[in-house]
């Protein structure tokens, strides 16, 4: 690829953000370069829920999930931390897929109609109204960047956002397991400093991944400690580790997850999904909002670039506009009930509240996501 071809897009970040912007933009007939730093496929800590919100938009796009395995989820079921449980109808519904499958599929698709370089960015910068994109071996230019490179990357220390350099008490652990769920139901346990989701994929496998505080596992340290003397106490989780089989060698693990408010653009660059913000992941909606974000980049960024009409300035604007618009409010409902599920006496109260009144449950439901994207 010559250093001196200046692409219309680059892409910096291939996971679910990335991937679907670089089919929305190739279809449109603008030429993308997906710059990601691993090969495909690999596993991802995840909840691997799905929110149907972006089901026809992936279908118009050329990508069903259902078609490749995905279950339809149509139920929720939330514990508190003693094992009281709440089930609802999900008023959306969703799907269930692995990372590993997901990104593969949207991959498999873009290949066909985008440019990838598997590389790490090291630099974005922005200078004459072009940017130059430098990776570890290489250089490449461009008109517009999207931003795409997930939660926590080596770009945002480089970028100088505000968020990297705190810390953050949030860590994951994510593993697959042989054992009977049904498959149409996404659970949601809590147990004390964190909550773990276990639902089906593709595979049937059943995927559990939870989000903990630092403050909570350090006492333990180990991953098998944690598991069978703080999450245990929840009777849900209690059976779930005790007779599901591991299917992955060891869990896979993250740290520092942050859930700071960041900005959609920085430094002219086009942020999108958790690189524009993080939602708490007892929403289910971080995938979706990944996809979301990614159509409404393209389509500004097709029709400015098809029309030659609308100035840098003015494109930032309304995406900024747009993304607070789509995502602000669900980010923030997030926020709270993250703080009302971390304190016991405050998620006791709120089920008695919802046991007597349980059209909350789909109502709170509905403000963590979207409607579904109109196609
Ligand atoms: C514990 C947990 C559970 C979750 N559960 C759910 C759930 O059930 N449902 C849901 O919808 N969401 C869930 N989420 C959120 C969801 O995982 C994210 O919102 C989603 O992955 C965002 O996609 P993305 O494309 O923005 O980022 P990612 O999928 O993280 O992709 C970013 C990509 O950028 C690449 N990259 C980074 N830096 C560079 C670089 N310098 N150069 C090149 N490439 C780079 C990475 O390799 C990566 O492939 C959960 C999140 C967590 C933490």
């Amino acid at each position: 690829m010559s250093a001196e071809k200046t692409f219309e897009v680059i892409i910096v970040g291939g996971g679910i953000a990335g991937l679907t912007s670089a089919i929305h933009l190739s279809q449109q007939g603008i030429e993308v370069l997906l710059i990601e730093k691993y090969e495909y496929p690999n596993h991802k800590v995840c909840g691997e829920y799905v929110s149907n919100e972006v089901l026809s938009y992936l279908k118009d796009l050329g990508v069903d999930p259902l078609l490749h395995g995905a279950l339809p989820i149509s139920n929720f079921l939330i514990s508190d931390q003693k094992g009281n449980e709440l089930t609802a109808a999900l008023p959306l519904g969703g799907f269930g897929i692995s990372r590993y499958a997901f990104d593969l599929l949207l991959y498999t698709h873009a290949k066909k109609q985008c440019s990838f370089v598997f590389d790490t960015v090291q630099h974005i910068n922005f200078r004459d109204d072009h940017f130059t994109v430098i990776t570890s071996t290489n250089e490449y230019k461009a008109h517009y960047v999207i931003g795409a490179f997930g939660k926590r990357s080596n770009l945002d220390k480089t970028l100088d956002r505000d968020f990297i350099d705190r810390k953050s008490p949030w860590l994951a652990v994510k593993a697959h397991y042989e054992f009977d769920l049904r498959k149409d139901t996404v659970a949601l346990h809590n147990f004390e400093g964190g909550y773990c989701g276990l639902s089906k994929t593709e595979t049937h496998a059943v995927n559990a991944c939870y989000l903990a505080t630092y403050a909570s596992f350090k006492k333990y340290g180990a991953i098998d400690d944690f598991q069978e003397k703080v999450l245990s106490e929840n009777p849900y989780l209690n059976q779930f580790f005790k007779q599901a089989v591991p299917l992955f060698d060891k869990p896979l693990t993250i740290s520092q997850i942050s859930f700071q408010k960041k900005q959609p653009i920085k430094e002219h660059i086009f942020m999108v999904g958790d690189s524009a913000g993080l939602i708490h992941p007892l929403c289910g909606n971080g995938m979706a909002m990944a996809i979301h974000s990614a159509k409404l980049v393209s389509d500004l960024l097709s029709e400015a670039i098809k029309q030659h009409t609308v100035d840098r300035q003015t494109l930032e604007k309304k995406y900024k506009a747009a993304w607070q618009q789509t995502f602000a409010n669900r980010l923030a409902t997030g926020r709270r009930i993250q703080r009302l599920l971390q304190n016991p006496t405050a998620t006791a109260f709120g089920f008695q509240i919802a046991q007597l009144f349980p059209a909350i449950v789909p109502a709170i439901i509905r403000k963590t996501h979207g409607n579904p994207i109109e196609v």
